[in-house]
């Protein structure tokens, strides 16, 4: 097998076209709408210490974006578990990063229909992954707010979670230019929206604002909005104003990759009640108790 010089392929297992294989094997066709279109959804959940967190909340945020793209899954739920499932046990992680993909697939002729296409499952368990690395989840990420627009929810439905990335690439780049860590994209009114695969959450006097549209609704930001509630904070989805996102207390960051995460700064603005702050510090600390709860998680065996 030949394979690019530079390639470095992560350890971990896939499924693809039927079979559990290493993931330099995991290859699909250039003809697959996937690749060509960007036209697929996918999911991603993660493993920590040998159990899945909130497994049944993705496998249902994945099997509505299947029906929303009206693609079918060539199998049922049970099925999809056990093969997920399968990859971390094959792939011997006790931590890992879980994806689950749909493509629109390859159409036998090369026709121009989507619906004549043949849609394809992949799935495959890599080690556990981090927006934010080890020294940035300590003392805080730096941000970018860009004036790059997020693609609008009347373009592409933003809970159909996808793989449309060049507005997020491209904010990504002018946060290095401009020496931050990662971006934040807004929208056409000025709101704030997301960052690539992240969600944001804003803490001022106490209330807590997490952006209420344009945004996937990452299971993460779901999760703190519950355990918010739990904690007895105030927080709400609602519009976010770049200029409230400036005038607030602190701030943090959801996803599957890394949890819950303190920002430090968004440009010229370092949050003053500090990275972490006391509520992304309490939020944190019962996020990872959760791991453990038998309702919030499923062995892996
Ligand atoms: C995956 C993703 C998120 C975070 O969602 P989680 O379910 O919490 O991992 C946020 N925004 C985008 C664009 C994403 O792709």
């Amino acid at each position: 097998m030949t394979s690019h010089p530079l390639a470095q392929f992560p350890p971990g297992i896939a499924y693809i076209g039927g079979e559990f294989v290493p993931m330099s094997e995991a290859k699909i066709s250039v003809l697959d709408w996937g690749f060509l279109r960007s036209d697929a959804t996918y999911d991603v959940v993660h493993v920590w210490r040998g159990r899945f967190f909130r497994l049944d909340k993705h496998m249902e945020r994945f099997l509505t974006s299947i029906d929303k793209l009206r693609m079918t899954l060539p199998f049922g739920p049970d099925r999809l578990e056990d093969i997920l499932k399968e990859c971390v046990r094959r792939a011997e992680l006790d931590d890992a990063y879980v994806e689950m993909v749909l493509t629109r697939g390859v159409s036998p002729t090369f026709s121009r229909d989507p619906r004549d296409a043949v849609n394809t499952f992949i799935a495959f368990a890599i080690p556990f992954g981090w927006v934010a690395n080890e020294e940035q989840r300590n003392r805080g990420i730096d941000l970018h707010l860009a004036d790059v627009e997020r693609i609008p929810p009347s373009a592409v439905d933003p809970t159909v979670k996808n793989y449309h990335w060049l507005d997020l690439v491209t904010g990504l780049y002018q946060a290095y230019d401009a020496g931050a860590e990662n971006v934040l994209l807004q929208d056409g009114a000025g709101n704030i929206a997301e960052g690539p695969g992240f969600n944001l959450f804003a803490v001022a006097d106490g209330k807590v604002t997490t952006p209420d549209a344009g945004v996937l609704q990452g299971i993460t930001r779901g999760t703190a909005l519950e355990l918010l509630a739990e904690m007895g904070v105030e927080a709400r989805a609602a519009p976010l104003p770049a200029e409230a996102l400036r005038q607030a207390d602190e701030t943090f960051i959801t996803s599957t990759a890394g949890g819950i995460m303190p920002v430090r700064a968004v440009d010229e603005r370092t949050f003053p009640a500090g990275a972490p702050g006391p509520v992304t510090e309490r939020v944190r600390a019962l996020y990872w108790d959760k791991h453990s709860d038998p309702d919030w998680t499923t062995p892996v065996d």
